[in-house]
């Protein structure tokens, strides 16, 4: 690990408070992931990410910032990275998954906001996030009001744009969402290199790739004994959105090809699944307790999860035309909660429980996020009409509630065994 104070000075990084940030880290780190026994060989280099995570990875994007590329900060899964790439650009996700900067945000936002809007917001106020300083823009979309009216504040302190995604999913709509790709290619032009079919191609092709090395490694995790713990599967799938993409699928490949080997571990049981709202680093509360408890989850229906890796981009079209539209396609396959109806996402729950063959479902909502909340209902009735359990718990990043959590994964878990 380098020294780079000297980097996070010259991105106007609060060195105190960030340190106070990194402290506050590690021990927790400690704990959840390197004082485990039995980890996998390959998760060495997924534990030196995060062991330098403002560190190395940060330069690379000062370099490409340096050389005149675009470095665009996304929060939700719906912006096109292919069309980042495609532009000669870096594309890194900035949702907030940490507690400590959400006071900061509370000063410009309503409380009454979900945490992962609140702890971005705070990271940009607060100057503690040496991603968020780096951007040349930042990039959100119109999902849920919440992260509306917080692109209207965060405008105020950096260069801020919005994507339109509809909230239906009619042929009218995918309308106005292919205009939003087009808007998004023509803007990534703009700032980036002009690219064509072979750029996009090219683009497609290695967010393709990354995709499915996560699919491949989603499919390892279903095995039975499992062969890898939850916390690691999802901090692979929480550094998915920072890592340079080439090399993030070579180590989830390698990962995967050590887990193929693997005679799995002891068998814990029950096996859970948690879907809901997107989990960023470093929000591993809820994986952090269900596993505590002696479970084992097997997979994510969440954004940090198989919404992210779940679909692909069809590379085949021969046109620029063709190739927008296959990528506005692709990600209009989305099932976010803002969408309505959603049937797709109840549907798309039952499938992966019963693929990962979950014993039992957590759903985890966001506090205040009404969107995956107000779809508790249904999702549960379809999943306890297959005869899978789900506990529906409402948390966000602070410890207070923790005590709590526990005892009802607790009871959960005794009541599905
Ligand atoms: S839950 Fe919806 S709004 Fe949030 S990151 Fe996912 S797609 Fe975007
Ligand atoms: S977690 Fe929910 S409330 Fe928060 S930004 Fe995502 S969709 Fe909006």
């Amino acid at each position: 690990m380098g020294d780079w104070n000297a980097m996070w000075s010259g991105l106007g990084i609060d060195l105190e408070a960030h340190q106070q940030l990194l402290d506050s880290l590690g021990p927790v780190y400690q704990e959840l992931f390197l004082g485990r026994e039995g980890r996998p060989e390959a998760m060495g280099y997924f534990d030196s990410v995060v062991g330098d995570i403002h560190g190395g990875r940060v330069s690379e994007l000062v370099k490409a910032k340096d050389g005149g590329w675009p470095v665009v900060g996304i929060f939700c899964i719906f912006v096109p990275e292919e069309l980042v790439l495609a532009a000669g650009g870096v594309c890194v996700g900035v949702c907030g998954g940490a507690q400590m900067p959400i006071p900061k945000a509370e000063e410009v936002l309503p409380r009454a906001l979900c945490p992962l809007i609140k702890s971005a917001v705070g990271f940009k106020l607060s100057a503690t996030c040496p991603y968020f300083q780096v951007l040349t823009e930042g990039w959100g979309e119109t999902t849920c009001d919440g992260k509306k009216k917080a692109w209207e504040t965060l405008s105020e302190f950096m260069p801020f744009h919005v994507l339109e995604v509809p909230q239906r999913k009619t042929k009218e709509d995918f309308s106005l969402w292919l205009h939003e790709v087009k808007r998004f290619a023509q803007h990534m032009r703009e700032v980036g290199q002009p690219f064509g079919v072979s750029e996009l191609k090219d683009a497609i092709k290695v967010v393709n790739e990354k995709r499915m090395a996560m699919q491949r490694l989603a499919r390892l995790r279903w095995k039975n004994p499992v062969v890898l713990s939850g916390l690691d599967g999802l901090l692979v799938e929480q550094l998915s959105f920072f890592d340079d993409p080439e090399r993030f699928t070579k180590q989830v490949n390698r990962l995967s090809d050590e887990l193929e080997e693997a005679s799995g571990l002891n068998p814990p049981s029950p096996r859970i699944m948690v879907a809901g709202s997107p989990m960023p680093i470093p929000h591993w509360k809820v994986h952090a307790i269900i596993e505590g408890a002696g479970a084992v989850v097997v997979h994510e229906e969440s954004c940090i999860g198989s919404r992210y890796y779940r679909d692909l981009v069809d590379g085949e079209g021969e046109s620029e035309d063709a190739l927008l539209e296959a990528i506005a396609r692709r990600y209009f396959k989305i099932t976010c909660a803002c969408f309505t109806p959603n049937h797709e996402r109840v549907e798309r729950v039952v499938e992966e429980a019963l693929q990962s063959g979950a014993n039992g479902v957590v759903y985890h909502s966001l506090s205040f996020c009404q969107i995956y909340e107000g779809e508790v209902r249904k999702v549960k009735r379809a999943l306890e009409e297959r005869g899978i359990p789900t506990l529906v718990i409402s948390t966000d990043y602070s410890p207070e509630d923790a005590e709590q959590l526990r005892t009802r994964v607790e009871a959960f878990l005794e009541e599905i065994s």
